[in-house]
């Protein structure tokens, strides 16, 4: 009977071809055109879930795109792992900078060119070929498997809090896991554990029902433009930092550990000046970049507008202005915290001459961390090591992603970020691909990734 790296090593041309299968479904999930193929896509991974002997395979309904699910769990004493993906896919706009098309996989120069291939189907399909090897070999798993599929994910998951809700009973788990994220580089995997969260508000500053004439009213009447001004260059000072008293209560300092560790990612300044046609970056003195867009909160105006915007002059006070403006949250910020500071904060700086309102926006979202001492970060750290030969990389990142906050703050388990495709795989874009190096390294560490996570507290 062949080992479970063996039966990888035997089923490289299998695996790729039921990734390829998978592939073809072009599960759009943004485009109503596409949303039988959502379904089919799902339809379609419930059955390889049977297929590879996990059980209770099926779709659940949301309301929206359905949820896959499968389970595998004979495993008494041991941990139960809530295993997330997602098998919607992107739309594929420009067409035309496609080489191939996009639901049409192709394999070209060690990589397999399409749709979804990394993002996340790629992963998905790694996890149930692995899953298969350990069944296959041995007869069963190291521990006890919950296995979900979002079919929303790329549509900010609308009705994923409704369904962790409905299904809490059976998603219950001892920790969960997420592959939906990339390595650092190939060769050099990499655990998320930390996102950043959100707040998000739209201050508008009033000073009359009507515009007004600036000859007739200068002088005389208050300027909303000025007024909004002047509150917003109170935000922050020069060096970056939020002025707004209370704003950094609860954020957790960077251990010295976890510094060495963002210093092991390459951060190429010229790259992404380069990129984004940036003259000078710019952030909270006494950070690196890396700490500054992983572990420091930020606040930004995300537009400003009011007055006359039109061709030519037009000489006016305006009666209104407005802003949005949003902060990125770390643990353990509290975002209701933060929202009162803010709405505090303004309404002591803005000028009295004025009226300010402050709504907040939808967009919320908790800021979320494992801490890297935890025991399902150091199995995964001594899985990833085994497999890839080197100390993965501990990173957090500056965005959020839906699901991982919602399974944190409603499942209550411990969560690990780890995916096993590369950074430049395109994601979103024209000629989406995955590296077939990785991807076949990726199906070893899903096996020993369990192995590893049964283990902890042995
Ligand atoms: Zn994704």
């Amino acid at each position: 009977m062949a080992t479970p790296e063996e039966f990888l090593e035997q089923t490289r041309e299998q695996g790729l071809k039921e990734l390829e299968d998978f592939l073809r479904i072009p599960s759009i999930s943004s485009q109503p055109e596409h949303a039988n193929d959502v379904r089919r896509a799902a339809g379609h991974l419930a059955e390889q879930y049977e297929r590879v002997g996990l059980e209770n395979a099926q779709v659940i309904e949301t309301g929206g795109h359905p949820v896959v699910y499968a389970d595998w769990l004979k495993a008494p004493n041991k941990p139960t792992v809530l295993l997330y993906g997602h098998y919607d896919v992107q739309p594929v706009d420009p067409l035309d900078l496609w080489t191939s098309p996009p639901f049409e996989p192709i394999r070209q120069d060690g990589q397999l060119l399409g749709r979804g291939s990394s993002d996340d189907k790629g992963q998905i399909a790694l996890h149930w070929q692995a899953i298969q090897a350990r069944l296959n070999s041995t007869g069963e798993l190291p521990l006890n498997l919950k296995v979900i599929a979002e079919g929303e994910e790329e549509i900010a998951s609308p009705h994923f809090e409704a369904f962790v809700d409905a299904n809490a009973e059976r998603l219950k788990t001892t920790y969960c896991v997420v592959s939906d994220t990339s390595m650092v580089a190939k060769g050099f995997p990499a655990i998320t554990y930390a996102l950043r969260g959100l707040i998000y508000v739209e201050l508008r500053v009033e000073v009359a029902s009507t515009d007004m004439h600036s000859g007739l009213l200068g002088g005389v009447a208050p300027n909303p433009a000025q007024a909004l001004a002047e509150i917003l260059v109170r935000l922050k000072d020069a060096a970056g930092h939020v002025l707004v008293p209370g704003f950094y209560d609860g954020v957790r300092p960077l251990s010295e550990e976890e510094r060495r560790q963002f210093a092991r990612v390459p951060f190429d300044e010229a790259a992404l000046k380069k990129t984004y046609g940036l003259t000078a970056l710019h952030g909270e003195s006494g950070f690196t970049p890396t700490e500054r867009n992983w572990a420091r909160p930020t606040l930004e105006v995300n537009g400003i507008w009011g007055g006359y915007q039109g061709p030519g002059a037009k000489t006016i006070i305006p009666a209104w202005t407005a802003a949005k403006i949003s902060c990125r949250l770390v643990p353990d910020q509290d975002p209701n915290s933060v929202t009162q500071a803010l709405r505090d904060y303004i309404d002591e700086v803005a000028p009295k001459t004025v009226r300010v309102s402050l709504a907040e926006l939808s967009g919320h979202g908790d800021p979320w961390i494992t801490p890297i001492d935890h025991p399902l970060i150091k199995a995964a750290r001594s899985a990833l090591h085994r497999v890839y030969g080197t100390e993965p990389a501990l990173i957090r990142s500056g965005g959020s992603i839906g699901a991982v906050e919602v399974m944190a703050r409603r499942l209550g388990a411990p969560c690990l970020l780890v995916g096993f495709v590369l950074p430049d795989s395109l994601a979103h874009a024209p000629n989406e691909r995955l590296d077939l190096d990785s991807f076949y390294l990726g199906r070893k560490a899903a096996l020993q990734l369990w192995e590893e996570i049964a283990g902890i507290g042995d």
